[in-house]
């Protein structure tokens, strides 16, 4: 089923985000953690792509499997990094052979010594080339992109990082999800910038539970997400506490994703880092 259509609905859409795993037995317990959590009945999952293409061919085993096997509607992330248009045809026909109806295009991230994003030789510098060239071709994907609800760490300019979102969703995005954030204020905000700006597509929250602080801290540095103070200092009390940082984390998520239902996002997108029990707690708290 085409993701958007999953958004003319009134409930709202809950999905879950994994990443592959680099080895076989990870792949094992990833379908066991997929299995746990299809009790709660997500709309979709989505698995992401590897720098630089790395998991190219696990994204797509994952996901043609995860329809097939598990039966829950999955979405394939693609990115532009270091692959030029015959590379980036060649996945995106592989997925359409399978009958993968979603893609996330994305453009991805330097590599790690690199300061700056290099497109590939005949590859795209940003997403909406991406988009641009998926619809050029009449691939018949529903297409999403991201969106930074605190400005893309390269573009801190929050007006022309929205210009480059209108682009992208003008090439041909039908749904938006965001980078994880954990001030709600930040996503209603991009919301009214969005809306303002003309766009009109769904925008789902990505919401990331804290569940281990050095690992927060990490990923929070390199998206450029903010923690707020409150959060910081509790969870800075609790640093050598294991259970009671994760229990800040998903009590704080929990209230995060209450908040942006009330306020009328059309679902919850969750960073589940490929474990269950934190994303599992949350959805029995905000689901009563
Ligand atoms: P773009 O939309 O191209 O934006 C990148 C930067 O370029 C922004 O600063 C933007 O303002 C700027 N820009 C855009 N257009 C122009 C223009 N015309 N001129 C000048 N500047 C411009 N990464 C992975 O490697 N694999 C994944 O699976 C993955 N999944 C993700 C899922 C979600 C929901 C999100 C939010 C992010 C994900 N990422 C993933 C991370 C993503 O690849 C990075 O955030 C990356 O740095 C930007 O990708 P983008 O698609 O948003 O790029």
């Amino acid at each position: 089923m085409r993701i958007a259509e999953l958004f003319e609905r009134t409930e709202p859409v809950f999905s879950f985000e994994f990443f592959p795993p680099k080895t076989a037995r990870g792949v094992e317990t990833l379908y066991q953690t997929i299995g746990q959590l299809r009790e709660l009945e997500p709309s979709f999952v989505s698995v992401t792509y590897g720098a630089g293409g790395t998991t190219r061919d696990l994204t797509v085993d994952l996901v043609t499997r995860i329809r097939s096997e598990i039966g829950i509607e999955a979405m394939a992330h693609l990115t532009c990094v270091g692959a030029g248009r015959t590379e980036l045809a060649a996945v995106l026909d592989e997925l359409r052979g399978r009958g993968i109806e979603n893609v996330l295009a994305l453009r991805g991230d330097p590599p790690r010594d690199r300061d700056s994003f290099e497109p590939a030789a005949d590859g795209f510098a940003h997403a909406a080339e991406l988009v641009a060239f998926i619809r050029a071709r009449e691939y018949p994907f529903c297409v999403g992109g991201a969106g930074y609800p605190e400005g893309h760490v390269e573009c801190r300019d929050l007006a022309m990082d929205m210009r480059h979102l209108v682009a992208k969703v003008d090439a041909g995005l039908e749904f938006i999800i965001t980078q994880l954030f954990f001030d709600n204020r930040d996503f209603f905000a991009f919301v009214e910038r969005a809306r303002a700006a003309g766009i009109h597509t769904p925008i789902v929250p990505g919401i990331m539970p804290i569940t281990n602080l050095v690992q927060i801290e990490r990923f929070t540095r390199m998206c450029g997400a903010a923690i707020p103070p409150e959060l910081m200092d509790r969870l800075e009390r609790s640093r050598d506490d294991e259970e009671a940082v994760r229990e800040i984390g998903i009590e704080h998520a929990a209230a995060q994703c209450r908040g942006l239902l009330a306020g009328g996002a059309p679902g919850i997108h969750f960073y589940t880092l490929n474990q269950s029990p934190a994303t599992r707690a949350i959805l029995r708290r905000i689901r009563g």
